[in-house]
């Protein structure tokens, strides 16, 4: 069985200065591995798996995460998470460019794990896409023709309530976690689509995202509260032969934003309930990094959050994990810079061990061993 222990992966992304931000630059990209923080006190410098500047494409991205996708499709979990403050790229690390309009939702209803044609599809611009669809497009170009099926949810946790993205995204009651010996941990009741095209699974997505927003204005929302997870799972044909593709899921997470915020502001209940589950989640996130970068015999406090709990079988368990941290180079934000840093040092010391989920020997196979191993030991008596 092929297994191997590696480091949790880190990159650091600094986004480009923008309009906004009407300053110059506090993170200084050194080289593809270090980056320099300076704020008025001191110089913080730190070296990751990559960093990536501030020129960077979506592509160098993609090529950076590409074989944790890949490992998927042999039978290996993937976990990849956008985290940093509002503002500093996550959603156009995960999603891309063309993801920030603010379209209406269509009205269009599927049907659970049924697969459904593509309504209309547009060209997809791939230099501009983010980290989700470009490895949808990958999956299935490396999956074509095999004996696979492949499977896609969208959710969003809120509050610390989880709301399915691509079925009844109103429905204001959340859904439940549940952990089953032979399926993991799952979403009771969340939609699962069976997608047999990469057209159909960005589709999906645009739904989800559309519906995202919806959601957003109904609760008023921001999407800098939320956390969402976009999942892929794969299955195999359960026919197969010992040591082919079992199940691999795909987990691709755009946090909310890490931001501390302001406690003695004028802030209404909503706001402070908010952030008191933001806070939650994130926390916890921060507390299970650091409990999996200590010696890996304390407790890891997975079920305190919403996230965690839902990540507890696919982050650095049994799971190739890539953070990426993104930044902004604005000297007005260089305290969060910082503490995302801190957050992105802990992470690194995290050791992954990385199992590939494939058919173990079937009942009939075990049965048909220990016949043999009779006739056999009845051979050596006689
Ligand atoms: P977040 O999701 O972390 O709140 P966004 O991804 O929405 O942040 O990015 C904030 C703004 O910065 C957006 O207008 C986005 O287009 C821009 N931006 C972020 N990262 C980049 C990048 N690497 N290149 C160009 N623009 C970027
Ligand atoms: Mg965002």
């Amino acid at each position: 069985m092929e297994e191997s222990s590696e480091h949790l992966k880190v990159a650091i992304r600094v986004r480009p200065i923008l309009e906004i931000d009407k300053v110059q630059d506090t993170a200084v990209y050194l080289n593809e591995n270090t980056i320099q923080v300076t704020d008025s006190t001191h110089m913080v410098t730190s070296s990751y798996d990559c960093v990536f500047s501030s020129d960077s494409t979506q592509q160098q991205v993609f090529e950076y995460v590409k074989k944790g996708i890949e490992g998927v499709s042999r039978g290996f979990n993937c976990t990849i998470l956008a985290y940093g403050q509002t503002g500093s790229g996550k959603t156009y690390t995960m999603f891309g460019a063309e993801w920030e309009s603010n379209n209406p939702a269509p009205q269009v209803y599927y049907q659970n794990r049924i697969p459904r044609p593509v309504k209309k599809t547009l060209p997809i611009n791939t230099s501009k896409i983010g980290i989700i669809p470009s490895s949808i497009l990958h999956l299935f170009q490396i999956t074509k023709g095999k004996p696979l099926t492949i499977y896609c949810s969208f959710l969003q946790i809120y509050n610390e309530k989880i709301f399915d993205l691509l079925q009844n995204p109103n429905r204001d009651k959340p859904l439940s976690i549940r952990e089953e010996r032979d399926n993991g941990i799952f979403v009771e009741n969340l939609a699962e689509y069976v997608v047999e095209k990469a057209e159909d699974c960005i589709f999906l997505l645009k739904q989800g995202d559309r519906n995202r927003v919806v959601r957003q204005t109904r609760f008023n929302h921001h999407s800098s509260r939320s956390h969402t997870i976009f999942q892929i799972l794969i299955e195999g044909d359960k026919a197969n032969k010992r040591g082919a593709l079992k199940r691999a899921k795909m987990n691709l997470c755009d946090l909310a934003g890490s931001e501390k915020f302001d406690k003695e502001g004028s802030m209404v209940k909503d706001h402070i309930q908010e952030m008191n589950s933001i806070n939650k989640s994130l926390t916890t996130l921060g507390k299970v990094i650091s409990a999996l970068a200590g010696n890996g015999t304390g407790h890891v406090p997975y079920r305190e959050s919403k996230l965690t709990r839902l990540l507890q079988d696919s982050l650095a368990v049994n799971t190739r994990t890539i953070l990426i941290a993104t930044i902004s180079p604005a000297s007005i934000y260089v305290e969060e810079t910082l503490n995302t840093l801190k957050f992105a040092d802990r992470a690194k010391q995290v050791m992954v061990k990385v199992k590939k989920n494939e058919i173990s020997a079937t009942n009939d196979q075990l049965v048909a061993k220990l016949q043999r191993e009779i006739q056999h030991l009845k051979s050596l008596l006689s």
